[in-house]
């Protein structure tokens, strides 16, 4: 299923076909050295295409995406090399490799294949690192296919030219080449699978919550951005013929990450706006490179001038606009945004009420450290179903920690929770959905560049797999009052509008029990107010019982039916909202903490 808007979609294709072509037809009007310079741009765009697939989607950089660039260009050639060819350069190839002869096409979808297949052993285990780490693991991938191309000379031909390859990447084979990976490229950034890719990289904690495997959907990115590299290996080689390791290593790399990062990654029209300057930047220092003449003055030849050029055109661009010429979106969404419009609600948006048996939420005897604090010690608490449970304390107390734990954000070191019969007590952060629990930070932790619209649908396409998302987004959206803001991206609302976001993002799950981290924060008293009726009409018609922390007590006391009440960590008192304040525990919990006998004014955004 594809998420954007379908006029998005094929706007974006139509205009590849044409300017990919364009492209091509220009070039061949120019002469045959303007096609060559054309030829190469058109591979290379197939490569930084590749490249943003995974990085731009992921948010992690990649420095090891031109191994499969290597593999690409070996695997197809081995294959396309005529057989008395490979008798004399390659004598000791294995029978079958020296007998095989295939066209340019076979070859290349061998290839791809083969180059998608390493990807997946490889993303099984780099897959497994976080940020930094994971951008140095591609670093030594990079440095460990070199090494061994190079030592695996009976195919390779070790650090020689590896040569005698038929050069049928003409420009017409490059456009076709290039029109197939920008359309995969552009298909996968709205299809499910890059939406919820895109929301793990702008918060991975959020994303989890609504139950996105972000290791999963990376390891799709990661495989299918290796088999478009290797498409654009295995062009290269048929372009040129004869090539060598070097030219899958750290120069083209620098090159490519040029592109990648001058353009900006998110996006197709990043790609191409990065290919295009750095391809017309390269070719001008060039010609610089070998000295020219300036009136009188003779500029002798300076080694390197590309290199230092572009260099220096990358550190521009990043401190003139950090996400790259193109910016975080696709021109078709910039020109689009302000005609898209939101399908209306309709009759069929009303949700279905949660079953009156939806289980009991049971934590026993939960404790967790922080080095020597003990945020939680020993808290035992049990949310009915249907019931809208007040959880109250002053700062510190451990109510988020409390809250990360029941949804499976942090682990507790002691205790267990139980839905229903259900353990889930030491379950991934991303299952939580599967308990029928959805929740919101206290920290607000939306997907900022994405639109109000993608943060509730991808929630709604990630939690729960029943056919029905777009009606659960329609209603997240209608309930919380969202529709008109539907297309703005959510980093740009006020406080009070994101906190109404992340209500509906977790509405969209589906859920039966909600967790709410002070969801007035940052509220007027009419939005406070607003909330409130909408929280109690959540419970009455649906059925879905609410876990809230807050500090706005005529919020807590009007809501809720029952409190528990934290202090350092210890549950001190528990019962309605009136007994909970004649509590003489409580009283001196709060007193003792702000020595003015009254419940602090709403804190500071943080926690998590
Ligand atoms: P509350 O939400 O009631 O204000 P928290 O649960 O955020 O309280 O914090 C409880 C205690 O645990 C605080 O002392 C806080 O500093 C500490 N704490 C919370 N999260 C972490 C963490 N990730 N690492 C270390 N200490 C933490
Ligand atoms: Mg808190």
């Amino acid at each position: 299923m594809i998420t954007a808007p379908r006029v998005h979609i094929v706007f974006s294709i139509g205009a590849i076909i044409v300017v990919i072509l364009g492209v091509g037809v220009l070039s061949m009007l120019s002469g045959a050295a303007s096609e060559r310079i054309a030829t190469v741009f058109l591979i290379s765009l197939i490569a930084v295409t590749g490249m943003g697939i995974y990085s731009g989607n992921s948010g992690i950089l990649s420095f090891g995406h031109l191994s499969f660039m290597a593999i690409g260009a070996y695997a197809a050639s081995l294959l396309t090399v005529p057989a008395r060819m490979k008798s004399a350069t390659l004598p000791n190839l294995p029978d079958w490799l020296a007998a095989t002869e295939l066209s340019l096409l076979s070859a290349v979808v061998i290839a791809v294949v083969f180059a998608g297949f390493v990807a997946l052993l490889i993303g099984l285990a780099i897959g497994r690192l976080e940020g930094s780490a994971a951008t140095i693991a591609t670093l030594c991938l990079l440095i460990i296919v070199h090494g061994v191309i190079i030592g695996w000379r009976d195919v390779t031909r070790g650090a020689q030219t590896f040569f005698g390859v038929p050069r049928e990447t003409t420009i017409w084979v490059a456009a076709a080449g290039c029109i197939v990976a920008l359309i995969l490229a552009r298909m996968y950034r709205d299809s499910k699978s890059g939406l919820r890719l895109r929301a793990g990289r702008e918060n991975a904690i959020a994303a989890r919550a609504i139950g996105i495997n972000i290791r999963r959907e990376r390891l799709y990115a990661w495989v299918l951005s290796a088999a478009v590299m290797a498409l654009s290996g295995a062009l290269m080689a048929h372009f040129l013929g004869a090539f060598s390791p070097k030219k899958f290593f750290f120069v083209d790399t620098f090159f490519l990450l040029a592109m990648l990062i001058v353009g900006g990654m998110t996006t197709i029209t990043g790609a191409f706006t990065g290919a295009a300057s750095i391809t017309v930047v390269t070719e001008v220092l060039r010609r610089l490179e070998g000295g020219f003449d300036l009136g009188a003055l003779q500029i002798p030849p300076i080694f390197g001038t590309t290199q230092i050029g572009i260099g220096l055109i990358i550190l521009i661009a990043m401190f003139r606009k950090a996400d790259g010429l193109a910016g975080l979106k696709e021109w078709e969404e910039r020109v689009f945004a302000k005609k898209a419009k939101t399908p209306a609600l309709s009759g069929a948006a009303a949700a279905t009420a949660v079953s009156a048996d939806s289980p009991t939420l049971d934590a026993r005897n939960i404790t967790r450290r922080f080095g020597g604090l003990t945020a939680l010690d020993n808290v035992s608490i049990r949310v009915a179903p249907g019931e809208i449970a007040g959880l109250i304390g002053p700062n510190g107390s451990g109510k988020t920690t409390l809250l990360n734990i029941l949804s499976g954000v942090l682990a507790p070191d002691a205790g267990t929770i139980m839905r229903g019969d259900r353990d889930m007590s030491a379950i991934a952060p991303h299952a939580i959905t599967s308990f029928g629990i959805a929740r919101t930070f206290q920290n607000i932790r939306l997907f900022p560049t994405l639109s109000v619209y993608q943060n509730v649908l991808v929630a709604a396409i990630s939690a729960n797999q029943s056919k029905d998302a777009e009606r659960r987004v329609q209603f997240a959206l209608g309930r919380l009052e969202l529709t008109d803001l539907a297309q703005k991206d959510a980093g740009t609302l006020s406080y009070g509008d994101q906190r109404r976001v992340e209500i509906a993002r977790a509405l969209a799950c589906g859920p039966s029990l909600l967790f709410l981290d002070e969801p007035a924060a940052g509220m007027n008293r009419e939005e406070t107010d607003r909330l409130m009726q909408t929280l109690r009409a959540l419970r009455d018609e649906l059925g879905i019982g609410v876990l809230l922390v807050d500090h706005d007590m005529a919020l807590i006391n009007q809501l809720c039916d029952r409190m528990v009440v934290l202090n350092e960590g210890r549950l001190i008192a528990e019962g309605t909202p009136a007994e909970i304040r004649k509590n003489p525990l409580v009283i001196e919990a709060y007193i003792g903490r702000t020595n003015r006998g009254k419940i602090e004014s709403p804190v500071p955004l943080h926690g998590a």
